[in-house]
């Protein structure tokens, strides 16, 4: 205990005064907060899982094909030349994170990010399981490494791994696609060298940061972290003393006191080891309501109002749900957000899984056959965006007189697999009498099937024109 009352204010409290990194063992927690979060935390561990088997549309809710170069996101497919869609995604992303960190501070780092779910509910269990709980832990740092400390260690680090393993291969079929993955885990590794070398540098990566960084990571490291002061203003929510009813702290001489008795509670159950009297708005804050929690506890035992460490802003703004929707920076997040969404369900609307382009070939503009008949020849680039194989055949539109125009086309029913792009040669013979002032314009049609009994993707009809030319 002795340590938690001397915490620096000139340093991280999870340092020494060498430098040296002070390991934090938080000590277990109950209360309002965190039986909630605890259920968000099981349903989260759950999700992050099992996303890439998770479908929307027939589609995963979440791939990232880099290799073939097809992405999917909430089930709409992406190929790699709809970067602005994906920019536009990515800006909503950013401004959702703005929004919410703005409204509510850290309660993604506190609730839902992947690190602090997987590290509370999964890793400290283990090494709560294996080595003891908070104080056992703590003593057994400071004494000597003997045989049963190193059995100890090297059981919660197999299991670590062990555990590390499922994260890393359900990540790695976000990348690869549920489809391969079995197929990957059961070829020599020499075969998917790749593959094989990015799943262990990042169970190596996860192992690291879950099993020994863990707080580190969120205070020298996380990006989001170190932005926090961007995105918040002085009415965002954050975990907050009460000074004005906490101090001054009750001690044994002190006959006028505030309600906070300094038993130094909130400090052994801060997963950062620090002290939220010191402020609301230190670094290391992660929001994560333990300290809340933990103080709340003691009030109920005193009989006192709990909330003494409770949700507030700085403005003492409360956390009323309807009023901060329609403040400034909150407002202008929201304004944004709405011009977002509407460009990209339009850009959705009318994008299609597949692509069809009519080129004019260099050259001759056009080739005399006889004396009636002309020619044009174009190139006819067709690409297959989905996830199903599909065949393409051109046809000429209903109304279109055939015998003044002809399509040559070498095989016209192109099949194409998924991801897949092919040119073939078109020539169109037609007769000249088609012309007026040396051109015409000639509507046509592409349709498109797919060829999976089991794919929920409709047949299509793709409507072209191309511009048919001759002597003047
Ligand atoms: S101060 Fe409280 S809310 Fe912040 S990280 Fe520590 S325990 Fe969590
Ligand atoms: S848990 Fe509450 S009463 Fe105890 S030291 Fe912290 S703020 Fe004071």
């Amino acid at each position: 205990m002795s340590d938690l009352r001397e915490l620096p204010l000139d340093r991280p409290s999870s340092f020494d005064d060498q430098g040296r990194r002070r390991k934090i063992h938080p000590t277990p927690v109950s209360g309002f907060f965190h039986r909630r979060r605890e259920l968000l935390k099981f349903v989260l561990i759950l999700f992050f899982l099992s996303v890439p088997w998770i479908k929307v549309n027939g589609h995963p809710l979440l791939l990232l094909d880099i290799q073939n170069r097809i992405f999917s996101l909430f089930g709409v497919v992406f190929r790699a030349h709809d970067l602005p869609i994906v920019v536009l995604f990515l800006l909503l992303f950013t401004t959702t994170i703005g929004w919410l960190t703005t409204l509510y501070g850290r309660v993604w780092c506190g609730w839902a990010c992947p690190q602090t779910v997987f590290i509370e509910f999964v890793y400290r269990r283990i090494e709560t399981w294996i080595e003891g709980d908070a104080i056992t832990r703590r003593k057994m740092d400071q004494g000597p490494f003997t045989f049963d400390r190193f059995a100890k260690l090297a059981i919660k680090w197999a299991l670590f791994l062990a555990f590390t393993l499922v994260i890393t291969h359900s990540l790695l079929a976000v990348f690869v696609g549920t489809e391969r993955l079995p197929v990957l885990l059961s070829s020599p590794p020499s075969e998917n060298l790749f593959f094989f070398l990015f799943t262990w540098i990042l169970t190596g990566i996860l192992l690291l940061d879950f099993g020994f960084l863990r707080e580190q990571f969120c205070i020298v490291m996380c990006p989001y972290g170190k932005m926090q002061s961007v995105f918040q203003d002085a009415h965002s929510l954050a975990i907050t003393y009460d000074s004005a009813r906490g101090e001054p702290r009750r001690s044994i001489d002190t006959k006028t006191h505030g309600d906070c008795i300094d038993c130094y509670k909130c400090v052994q159950v801060c997963p950062t080891g620090i002290d939220i009297r010191r402020g609301s708005n230190q670094l290391e804050c992660i929001g994560c309501t333990a300290c809340a929690d933990a103080c709340d506890s003691v009030m109920e035992r005193l009989k006192k109002p709990l909330g003494l460490i409770k949700y507030n802003s700085e403005a003492q703004s409360g956390h009323g749900f309807l009023a901060r929707f329609f403040k400034g920076r909150v407002l202008a997040y929201e304004v944004f957000f709405l011009i977002l969404i509407t460009i990209l369900s339009l850009t959705l609307s009318r994008r299609t899984d597949f692509s069809v382009e009519i080129f004019k070939v260099r050259g001759a503009p056009y080739t005399q056959i006889d004396s009636e008949w002309l020619s044009n020849s174009f190139h006819l680039e067709l690409g297959n965006e989905s996830f199903h194989a599909k065949t393409f055949t051109v046809e000429l539109p209903e109304g279109v007189n055939p015998s003044s125009i002809r399509l040559l086309i070498p095989n016209n029913s192109v099949e194409l697999k998924s991801g897949a792009i092919q040119q073939i040669p078109l020539t169109i013979e037609f007769k000249k009498e088609l012309l007026t002032l040396g051109k015409t314009m000639l509507p046509l049609e592409v349709s498109i099937k797919t060829l999976s009994d089991s794919a929920k993707e409709p047949n299509q009809r793709y409507k072209a024109e191309v511009t048919l030319i001759g002597p003047f």
